[in-house]
């Protein structure tokens, strides 16, 4: 018998935003969640986060939307794997956080911050073809915080003792490619919104 979000727990929030989980890529499997914490436990950030991947894991279950989408949880996930790796039931929790945060902006929920890093990395990659690490972390420290950027210059300044981090930008041959890939994806988003 297919699961379904009213066989496991009634009287869940929202039933249909689970059924919009169960349909993301990643989501098909949540409510196979035992609950063991594998993920929670092999989380590298997960100490930071204010619900652990297995917090998220059961509030997406009861169809909590507005507390799963605005949880700083979805934005500290580093996107490393180990938990869909981890996972004894196949869930690719990975994937699920990650459409998290695209339903989030879509939805409205995501503010400023949640995505300062996102579009900072973005808009260098677009500049040299790959990531820029000290510019990365001088926009995105000064646009969180310019006391925080003040606090992050040891830190910095240590990376780059240890080869971590160049003071200049290396620049890659396929530019221009990686260029058009942006044009590509922003000339479909703006077709999607005239549709
Ligand atoms: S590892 Fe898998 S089954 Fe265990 S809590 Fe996390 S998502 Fe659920
Ligand atoms: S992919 Fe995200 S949620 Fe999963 S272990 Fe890595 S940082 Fe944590």
């Amino acid at each position: 018998m297919a699961i379904n979000a009213t066989s496991i727990v009634e009287g869940i929030e929202s039933p249909e935003f689970v059924s919009v989980i169960q349909h993301m890529p990643g989501g098909e499997k949540i409510l196979t969640c035992i609950q063991c914490g594998t993920c929670s436990g092999s989380c590298p950030t997960g100490d930071k986060m204010p619900n652990t991947p297995r917090h998220v894991m059961r509030m997406l279950q009861l169809g909590l939307e507005a507390e799963v989408m605005r949880s700083d949880a979805i934005w500290l996930c580093a996107d490393c794997y180990t938990c869909t790796l981890r996972c004894p039931r196949g869930i690719k929790v990975s994937e699920v956080m990650a459409g998290l945060r695209t339903r989030a902006i879509a939805e409205g929920y995501a503010k400023p911050r949640d995505t300062a890093f996102h579009r900072n990395f973005l808009s260098i990659v677009k500049r040299y073809g790959r990531t820029y690490e000290a510019e990365l972390l001088l926009r995105y420290n000064f646009r969180l915080n310019p006391f925080r950027l003040l606090k992050q210059t040891r830190l910095g300044l240590a990376m780059f003792l240890h080869g971590k981090v160049g003071l200049l930008p290396e620049l890659i041959h396929g530019r221009g490619e990686v260029r058009r890939i942006y044009e590509t994806v922003d000339r479909h988003h703006a077709a999607e919104q005239t549709e």
